[in-house]
């Protein structure tokens, strides 16, 4: 099975795509042959980033988008659909990590991650959603959840309860909208180099970290593509709730 084909012509939404992750996904998806929009809030790398996947013909749109404001995320699907027609699949990718041992943890920090792991994913979850049932449309999400839901590790409080999180809230959403053609999954990646863990990485409680893990290295971007397409796509058309764990074994690790 081609998985690439099944997501060819499909409107999909990536949010947090101006870098890391987010931006792979794009141009991920965008080489299967999907429409892209790609949304965060830094409008200079969105506009980077489309230039590039249009020079390689693809249908690109960027959008401004704040996870954290329910009117940013409202803005943005209505211009993310009337640029490019309407949205068949949502990445929610945007995330933030804020670092601190929990002695130091400050209440604001907590809540930032809080907002934008969780609420943020909760509500371009709920957008989402309620344009797919009021247009009697079907809809796919994945969100992109992380192996600190299921496990945890030192400096990251906020954004292990979060991911946690994101992992029930993906099995709540399922059990509700499956009567409504809405299948809602989450991917939980291992350790991939990006931004959100670039410092940590440069240590050596970081490379303690990557010794632990059961393949002994990082992952790289493109080894979550088989996963996600799965999810996002008609192979996976009798998944939802399901949480996929792509971590170079580090889950089955102690
Ligand atoms: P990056 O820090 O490289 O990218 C995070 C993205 O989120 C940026 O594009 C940022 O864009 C966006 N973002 C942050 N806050 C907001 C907001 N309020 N509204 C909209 N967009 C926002 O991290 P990664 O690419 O590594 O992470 C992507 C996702 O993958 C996250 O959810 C992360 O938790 C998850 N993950 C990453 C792993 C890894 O090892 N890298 C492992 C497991 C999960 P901007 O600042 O322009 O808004």
């Amino acid at each position: 099975m081609d998985l690439g084909a099944l997501i060819k012509n499909r409107h999909v939404l990536i949010t947090g795509a101006s870098g890391g992750l987010g931006a792979h996904f794009a141009r991920l998806y965008a080489s299967c042959g999907a429409t892209v929009t790609v949304a965060a809030r830094s409008a200079d790398k969105l506009a980077t980033l489309v230039t590039e996947l249009q020079t390689q013909g693809a249908r690109a749109h960027a959008v401004p988008l704040d996870v954290t404001s329910e009117g940013s995320i409202a803005e943005a699907f209505a211009a993310a659909e009337a640029a490019q027609g309407p949205i068949d699949v949502v990445i929610n990718n945007a995330g933030i990590a804020r670092p601190s041992m929990a002695m130091e943890l400050s209440a604001e920090d907590f809540d930032d991650v809080m907002n934008t792991n969780l609420r943020g994913v909760w509500l371009v979850c709920s957008e989402a959603g309620r344009r797919w049932k009021a247009a009697g449309r079907n809809g796919v999400i994945v969100n992109i959840a992380s192996i600190l839901g299921f496990r945890v590790s030192y400096a990251v409080l906020p954004y292990t309860v979060s991911k946690a999180a994101v992992v029930q809230l993906t099995k709540a959403l399922a059990l509700e909208w499956a009567r409504h053609g809405i299948r809602v999954n989450a991917l939980a990646p291992g350790y991939i180099l990006t931004d959100i863990n670039r410092e940590f990485f440069e240590t050596e409680p970081g490379q303690a970290m990557i010794r632990r893990v059961p393949m002994r290295r990082l992952g790289k971007e493109s080894e979550l593509d088989g996963a996600v397409l799965l999810l996002s796509t008609d192979a996976g058309s009798w998944m939802t709730g399901e949480v996929i764990a792509v971590d170079g074994g580090h889950l089955v690790s102690h």
